[in-house]
Order: C-alpha cells, then structure tokens, then sequence
C-alpha cells in the first residue's frame, strides 16, 4: 500500500532540534532483533539446517570484510576484536548445541540459535574473569548478525543511508552519532530521549531536525512511511495530508523568514538596549565546529566537549591526538579563548567495548564518570592534561573539570596539572603559563560549596543539564519523567543565585553551559541572577543574541527578583515566556 494513502496521525514528542523536515522514513533497529517462534514441518528439516550453515557462512564474510577495513582505516589492534566474533561463528559447541536444540524441538533454526546463544552468553557474563566476561558482547553482537542474516534482514548502519531519509530509532548511541552521514539524515525521531540527552544535543551542533521521547515510534511506522517531523514544536505526523503539507509549508517559511531575521540582526554585538554588552560563547564537540562558531560571531568556544575524541574511536586517544585536536581548535578561535573541559565519560555517554575501564553500573549518571574516571587513570588524564597545556601555546586555552563535588577533589585535579606542568617544563615544552582553571558547577555538593570552591579556581561555569537532573532527581535522559525536569524549579533558580553570588564573592565570573544557556526563553532570567557569560550550541547564538539586543538588564533583573519570589515553577516558566514573547515577535 502506498504508505501517503494511510491515515495522518500526530504523535507528540519533546523537541530536541529546531527545523523541519518531510520525507521518507528509515527505521533504524540496532536493537535486540524481533525473532519468530515457529515448528518447521517435518518436509522442510533437512532445509532448515543448511539454511543456518548458509547463514554462518554469510556472517563470516561480512565480519571478515570488516575487519579488513577496520584494520586498513584504523589499525591492527582495533580489528582484532573481529578475530573473537570470527571464533564464536566457529565455535562447534555452540553450532552443535543449535543443531541438536532443533532437533529436539522441530521449531525454526533462529529460535534455537537464539536461545544457544543467549544461554552462552549469560554463561560467559557470569565469569569473574574480565576477559570471559568480555566474550559475553562480542557473542552477542554476533548473534545479532547471524539472526539477521537468517531472517533475511539487511545489515543496518546509519553511516551509509540508501537516501535522504528520517532515522527513526529507539535512540541513538554517541558513537552512533558520530558516525551518522549528515547529508542524508533529513531528521532523528527517536523513542527515547530529552532535550538534555546526548542525541539531542548532538542533532542540535549537527543542525539536524529532532524530536524525541516519542516511546514506541519505532513499532508505528514502517520503512518508507512518508513523515513530517516538526523539531520547533515536538511533533512527528506520520502520513501527512496535502492540507498538513501546505499548511507546514507554510510555517516553514515563516520560520525561515524569521531566521534570515534572526540571521541579519546576528551581525550585530550582544549588547541589551541599556547598554550591558552580554558575552555568548559557542559549545562544541570537535574542533571542526569552530567554523560554526566563528561563523555565528561566537565571543569564544564555552565548552569542549572532549569525549567526543573518546567516543568516536575504538582506543583512547594518545596525547599526540589529543594535542592535534586541541591545537586547531585553539587556532582557529584565535586570539578568543577555548575552554577545553577534561573528559566527561559514562552517564549518557558510555564508552563502548573497553569493559576493563568502565564496568557496567546501575547508575552509571551517579557512578564512575568523568572526574573520578579521571583521578583513578591518571595516565589517562595526564596525556589530555598535557595535550592541552601544550595547545595553549598557540592561542588562548583555558581547562575546565567536569563533575567536580567538592573542594578535594578540585584540589586533586589541580595537583595533577601541576604535575603536568612541572613535566614540561623541564622538557621545556612550551604552554601559556597563566592558562586559565576553572571548574564546572553541576552538581548540588558543588554548588553549596561554591565559595570554598572559589578559591581553586579562576572561573565556574554551571552545567544546567545535571545540576536540574541531581537536584530534582530527575534523570536527565528519561522520557517518563521529562516533564518534571523544570528549569525553572525554584530550586534551580535559588541554586543558581547562590552560586553567582560565591563566585562573584570571590571575583571570578560565573558562565553556563548547559541547555538552558540557549534557550531564549531562560537566558534573560540567567543574565538577571547575574551570569557573566552564556555558552550554548553554536545555531542558537542568532535567537540569544536577538533577545539580548531587544531587552534591558534592568528588565532582566527584575525579571530575576520576581521569578526568586515566585513559589512554583509553572508561574517562573510563564513570566519568562511572557518576557521572552513581549520582545520576539515571529511575524
Ligand atoms: C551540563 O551538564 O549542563 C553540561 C553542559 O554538560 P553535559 O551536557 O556534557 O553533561
Ligand atoms: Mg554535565
């Protein structure tokens, strides 16, 4: 059936990326593979056993191909982890416990491998030895393959679209997204998700179109559906009529118009209409990136997220990397400065297939992430440490620690700076001697120790993304609870006055990063509890900055006091929506 002649049906989401876009969907299922249960008839046994070998045969070629390319891209050790996947399709135990499972049961060869399979892999999970536990996920993995392989479904990678296309996916990993082939990714709508999730934020330095927390989309829509996905207002509408088409149409170019708007007045400097100049700085993840900023008249880059380096690879890069990558981003933002923060890992951003460095946890957002990653594999933070340090000779770099909890643990990291600093100096390795430290603000034991915080450090720059998530105990990437995550929780905002007030205390100037730095809705509330800088992703700089030059500081301030006295964070959010509306028009 023509998908355009089924019913258009809208499905409510969070919007995660401003845009839309029309087109084809791809259903993009890197998850579990859905197997059917059947007995064969006794006719077609004999078929049903070659049908596996012919499968097994198939998977061998394609790991075997890949990795090929792996080790001609990337090098040997990394394609070695394809030896362990050629092992388990060679593996007679576990062929012949599939074999002898059918002939026990009659039912079809994919049920029975799954479950050989899935039997043999809890088995290995269970081994206290890392390295068998290891086994567990390259069985898995192979597994997956192979049951595609039976159920004749193609292999799915989202580096390599047959066309412009929607990804529909359950969600979609950092490394994922790395890979993702931007000219033919129309748009992400996923099932997972918030505005603050890994994905969204990735769509958003990407400029993709995004809408996500749409729970089961993935099981409504087929390859091929025709859709609508609406990143401005959080809708996905499937099959839409001519009427939706017109009507979109419509709003796109309305929207358009308002961006060549938004685009104009960018030129233009951030200051308000009483004369407070506001410094707005760009979020990157790759050096690359830095064209973007610079192209949107970014004050400087406010945040590196340097996991990306981590994410996008299969081994952690060496300093000689790092340094590579830190030094062109520092370059091209010269003379404005780069605030490089140090590895910021687990959490929503996992990294994949290095189990001996970061077993699985519960809470991985609780657990051994970023910092304390860090101060456990010095080896590790020293080789970043030292890499920046060494880009800093070549423009204005600053280092910023995430996750940082309280005053030992800053002081912990200062010490291993120091150490790195010491290091080349006696190899006499230049760096810029009065590189800037600062630290993140993003966690609540951080925030009430602001003022002792302080005193380490030259500047804070608070993470609005886990600071809401840790002090509401809201996880961040839940869709369930998305809509408790509230910005304006008066929590939040107490939270925030209180650290602008140690910080500038102590005369250092306080920043955001977070999502909320962005959003033109919250910045005039942050520049009234009297942030000095807003750091967000580079494509909302326009709409922040149009904001900026449309409002007053004293107008801001008050709209501070105000939401400060307010009691609950549906009366905040609509003062500041009311502000943000009197001053932006659409039209
Ligand atoms: C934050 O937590 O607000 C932040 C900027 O860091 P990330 O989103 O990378 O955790
Ligand atoms: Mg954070």
């Amino acid at each position: 059936m023509d998908s355009r002649a089924k019913p258009e049906t809208t499905i409510a989401g969070i919007a995660a990326s401003p845009g839309i876009a029309y087109g084809q969907v791809f259903v993009y299922l890197q998850s579990a593979v859905e197997v059917p249960s059947y007995l064969v008839e006794p006719a077609k046994r004999l078929g049903e056993v070659g049908r596996f070998e012919r499968a097994l045969v198939v998977t061998r070629q394609q790991v075997g191909k890949i990795k090929h390319e792996v080790e001609r891209n990337i090098g040997p050790e990394e394609a070695a982890i394809f030896d362990a996947h050629l092992m388990v399709l060679d593996d007679p135990a576990l062929i012949g416990e599939t074999i002898r499972e059918f002939e026990t049961t009659g039912l079809n060869i994919e049920t029975c491998f799954q479950k050989v399979a899935s039997r043999y892999a809890k088995a290995f999970a269970a081994f206290e030895d890392k390295f068998l536990a290891e086994r567990a996920v390259d069985l898995r993995d192979v597994a997956q393959r192979v049951l595609k392989n039976l159920l004749g479904q193609s292999e799915t990678s989202l580096s390599h679209l047959a066309g412009q296309r929607i990804i529909v996916a359950s969600d979609i990993s950092p490394s994922e997204s790395a890979t993702l082939d931007r000219s033919a990714a129309l748009a992400l709508a996923l099932n997972s998700g918030s505005k603050t999730s890994h994905a969204a934020i990735v769509a958003r330095s990407m400029r993709i179109p995004s809408v996500v927390g749409l729970h089961n989309l993935t099981g409504r829509v087929q390859n091929g559906d025709w859709a609508i996905v609406d990143g401005y207002d959080g809708l996905v509408i499937l099959n839409p009529t001519e009427s939706t088409l017109f009507r979109y149409g419509k709003i796109e170019a309305r929207k358009k118009s308002f961006e060549a708007r938004l685009l104009e007045a960018n030129r233009e400097p951030a200051v308000t209409l009483d004369g407070a100049a506001v410094t707005l700085l760009a979020n990157i993840e790759k050096a690359e990136e830095c064209a973007a900023a610079k192209n949107y008249r970014a004050d400087g880059v406010g945040l590196y997220r340097t996991e990306f380096l981590f994410l996008s690879g299969t081994h952690i890069p060496t300093e000689e990397e790092q340094f590579a990558a830190y030094k062109a981003a520092v370059e091209a933002m010269a003379p404005q400065p780069v605030i490089i923060r140090t590895l910021d890992i687990g959490g929503d951003k996992p990294m994949a297939g290095k189990s001996d460095l970061f077993p699985k946890e519960n809470n991985p957002f609780m657990g051994f992430r970023a910092i304390r990653f860090c101060l456990e594999h010095p080896e590790i933070f020293k080789d970043q440490l030292r890499a920046i340090l060494r880009a800093s000779a070549y423009g204005r770099a600053r280092i910023m620690y995430p996750m940082i909890s309280g005053a030992g643990e800053l002081a912990r990291a200062n010490a291993v700076l120091a150490e790195c600093r010491e290091e080349l100096k006696a190899r006499r390795v230049p760096f810029d001697a009065s590189l800037e430290v600062g630290t993140m603000i993003e966690i609540p034991s951080a925030a009430s120790t602001a003022d002792l915080l302080a005193k380490q450090c030259a500047f804070f720059s608070i993470g609005t993304n886990d600071l809401i998530q840790y002090l509401l105990a809201i996880d961040r990437v839940n869709d369930r609870i998305a809509h408790l995550y509230e910005p304006t929780h008066p929590a939040v905002i107490r939270t925030l006055r209180h650290i602008v007030q140690e910080g500038h205390a102590r005369r250092i100037p306080v920043g955001v990063c977070g999502e909320m730095a962005g959003d033109p809705v919250f910045a005039p509330l942050l520049l009234g509890l009297g942030v000095d800088s807003l750091s967000m992703s580079a494509s909302w700089l326009p709409a922040v900055r149009y904001l900026v030059r449309a409002m007053t500081m004293a107008d801001a301030r008050a709209l501070a006091d105000e939401a400060l006295a307010l009691e609950s964070p549906a009366e905040i959010y609509a003062r500041c929506d009311a502000f943000y509306r009197a001053r932006v028009k659409l039209d």
